[in-house]
């Protein structure tokens, strides 16, 4: 006979049926460091780990609160898919869309809006994640195309924040169509010597970064965002060869001059702001005109477009001439 019984039933696994006393979503883990971070806490840091620096995905609409001074003007908020393909995968992409417009109230995957960048005015497209892997389909490239159209009208810099899988397969050739489309539009915005800076997040794959994310006068990354096109698994199959360390991160494109600078989330819209400031042709040419007739710089349009056929297309440094 043993000398001890188990008398008391073991500790039951917490059952699926009986509900956390914890409120969903109140806490978050870190997918890097696995530390538990208050959700309010993680707001005050911008959705980035306050251990590790990791920074977690953000959506557009807090994008913009955060790179925003105050409120800002929406515009296109009701274009919206036709499903022009009447495109079936594994379920229609007409019911594919209503649950996401319904999940997400947003009507495609970029919001697009004017306000002010640290005291300048700017139009600003941030794309959305969640709304089926952020993918660049008709209406994107749209929003998009009249977010830079509304940038060279009002003589207005230009940022774009991505964060994409791509062109949306759903809607086949016309999504590939988009990064022609906005490609164009960027090189009117060029040739109207407007400044664009892109923002590439985590992940910015695919047709977003073969067109837009990559021609930003100056492209900033988040920290060890995923860029690229192709994915790393596609592409280790393909060439059958291991890929080196942090092969498509930020810090890496950076090192291999593929992008800019790489600048943590914190301090983002200070760095936008500064690229702004320098690279501005509005305040610049009130300064310079302040200073006297002999410092005058060409001010219309047709003007600053035949000076910028003549020049290569690296924006930042394409400033009005030095005064001789
Ligand atoms: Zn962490």
């Amino acid at each position: 006979m043993a000398w001890f019984k188990k008398v008391r039933k073991p500790i039951e696994p917490l059952s699926k049926n009986k509900p956390s006393r914890v409120p969903e979503g109140l806490w978050v883990k870190c997918p890097s460091c696995g530390e538990v971070i208050y959700n309010k806490d993680l707001a005050s840091t911008l959705n980035v780990c306050p251990k590790c620096a990791h920074h977690l995905r953000i959506g557009a609409a807090e994008r913009l609160r955060m790179l925003f001074d105050d409120e800002w003007v929406e515009y296109d908020t009701d274009l919206q898919s036709t499903d022009p393909l009447k495109f079936v995968d594994t379920k229609p992409y007409r019911q594919r869309l209503d649950a996401t417009i319904a999940s997400t109230g947003m009507k495609d995957a970029v919001i697009c809006a004017t306000g002010r960048i640290e005291g300048i005015d700017t139009s600003v497209a941030a794309m959305e994640y969640t709304f089926i892997g952020g993918s660049m389909g008709v209406v994107v490239g749209e929003k998009i195309t009249r977010a830079i159209e509304r940038a060279i009208d009002g003589r207005l810099p230009l940022v774009i924040v991505s964060s994409s899988g791509g062109a949306r397969m759903m809607e086949g050739a016309l999504s590939l169509m988009q990064m022609a489309k906005i490609s164009g539009a960027l090189a009117r915005l060029d040739r109207a010597r407007l400044p664009y800076v892109s923002v590439l997040t985590d992940p910015t794959t695919g047709g977003v970064t073969a067109s837009f994310a990559m021609l930003g006068d100056v492209n900033i990354a988040e920290p060890k965002a995923l860029i690229g096109f192709a994915g790393p698994r596609v592409i280790e199959q393909t060439i059958r060869q291991k890929l080196p360390e942090g092969f498509q991160r930020s810090e890496f494109l950076l090192d291999h001059g593929m992008i800019d600078l790489v600048v943590d989330r914190r301090e983002l819209k200070a760095a936008i702001a500064r690229v702004l400031r320098f690279a501005c042709p509005e305040p610049r040419r009130e300064a310079l005109a302040a200073d006297g007739p002999a410092r005058a710089v060409p001010l219309g349009a047709e003007a600053s477009a035949k000076a910028a056929v003549a020049e290569p297309a690296a924006a930042p440094a394409a400033l009005p001439a030095p005064p001789s």
